[in-house]
């Protein structure tokens, strides 16, 4: 029989451990056995999120997570009552966020068994948010079960990590990832190795890059930049590019989201309702979501900046493998001549001074440096030799 554990790609060590907890949870109406608090870290793209998902379908499903039945697809899709999944859309997550979802998950659990609330991003809880949701936390015999996800352990507060049980997901071998996009994704095999070795086991942005053309073509531009920066205005030149590509990405992919949204909240003002409340009412609601998506529009375009940059550090880590003769395990084999031309001209040392250079602009970014002045400091520093 499939189960929704199936699509968790690499992760069977945790699997077992989820199946138990499902069954556990089954045993009578004693819940001593169920952890109530549990934490999903790993790699950006090892699927914390979707483990975490999986495992909130399979708690409030009949069948113990059959991915068929009209719960397990309810709860996947945002529709069952007893399940939320939380997605941050900005940089943080705010102490009255969460007293707003704590008034929210505070009744029974409406189908009598499970509330499941799933926090994608945990380690952007604010210190207040945190301390809020402990006490949600430590609150016993409640039936909510709280799921979080953060990229470690350290990026999630000690107080609320000393009472959650630790699941650590591993990032799924290229070769697992390929026979995912294959059977899956029903992604050609050429298309599903090329997309999961420069993924780097990100099965996202693996799926996203093989199904993508505009994507696949951005990113051959992207990484086409360290290799013509022969001056200063060239680096300057290439920094306003990776920016226009990420912000352009961003745009394109929010767009038709954003667009719904106002829709959907304009009919639930009742659209060309013509009394005076109403109008201002929607307006102002209209006007709220529109500040959340812009500011949604600017983490994407800095998440996007962040996996160019990981790109690009792949292009560096392929030099040293050239120079180190260890050519057959090269990221980028679609560029290989052109990376072992790249990398005859390279000073030897050189490529792990640049690698250093893509991880200090991504902190720079993580810290909210302004994207362009942060890569047109790490271009001039690219192009030095
Ligand atoms: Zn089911």
């Amino acid at each position: 029989m499939s189960s929704v554990f199936d699509d968790l790609v690499g992760q069977e060590h945790i699997i077992d451990i989820l199946k138990g907890a499902v069954a556990a949870s089954r045993t009578g109406s004693d819940s001593q056995e169920m952890t109530h608090a549990w934490v999903f870290t790993g790699p950006p793209g090892s699927g914390r999120s979707s483990a975490a998902v999986a495992f909130a379908q399979a708690l409030i499903c009949p069948n113990q997570g059959c991915g068929a039945c009209n719960e397990c697809q309810s709860a996947a899709t945002g529709g069952h009552p007893d399940v939320e999944v939380i997605c941050t859309e900005g940089l943080s997550i705010k102490v009255e966020e969460i007293r707003e979802l704590l008034t929210r998950v505070a009744w029974a659990p409406s189908m009598g068994g499970w509330r499941v609330v799933v926090m994608e991003d945990a380690d952007r809880l604010t210190e207040s948010a945190a301390n809020a949701l402990l006490k949600a936390i430590e609150e016993p015999g409640t039936r909510t079960i709280w799921l979080l996800c953060a990229p470690t352990l350290h990026d999630v507060l000690p107080t609320i990590r000393s009472r959650c049980r630790h699941l650590q997901l591993r990032t799924p071998s290229i070769e697992a990832v390929t026979q995912v996009l294959i059977k899956r994704d029903n992604v050609s095999p050429i298309m599903a190795d090329f997309a999961a070795r420069v993924s780097q086991g990100h099965i996202g942005r693996a799926k996203y890059l093989a199904t993508n053309e505009s994507v696949r073509s951005n990113r051959k531009v992207i990484m086409q930049l360290p290799l013509q920066l022969g001056s200063l205005a060239a680096a300057f030149q290439a920094a306003q590019t990776l920016v226009d590509i990420a912000t352009s990405e961003a745009h394109t992919s929010s767009k038709e989201r954003d667009e719904k949204e106002v829709e959907k909240l304009q009919e639930a003002y009742g659209k060309g309702a013509t009394g005076r409340g109403m109008a201002t009412g929607a307006a102002k609601a209209v006007k709220e979501l529109e500040k959340e998506q812009r500011s949604r529009v600017t983490r994407m375009v800095r998440d996007s900046i962040d996996g160019a940059l990981l790109d690009l550090a792949t292009l560096y880590r392929d030099v040293m493998m050239v120079q180190s003769g260890a050519t057959e395990s090269m990221i980028n084999s679609d560029m290989r001549a052109e990376i072992e031309n790249f990398a005859s001209s390279f000073p030897p040392h050189s490529a792990v001074q640049k690698i250093t250079a893509v991880m200090e602009a991504r902190n720079q970014l993580a810290m909210n440096a302004a994207p362009l002045v942060a890569c047109e400091a790490l271009m001039c520093e690219l192009a030095r030799r």
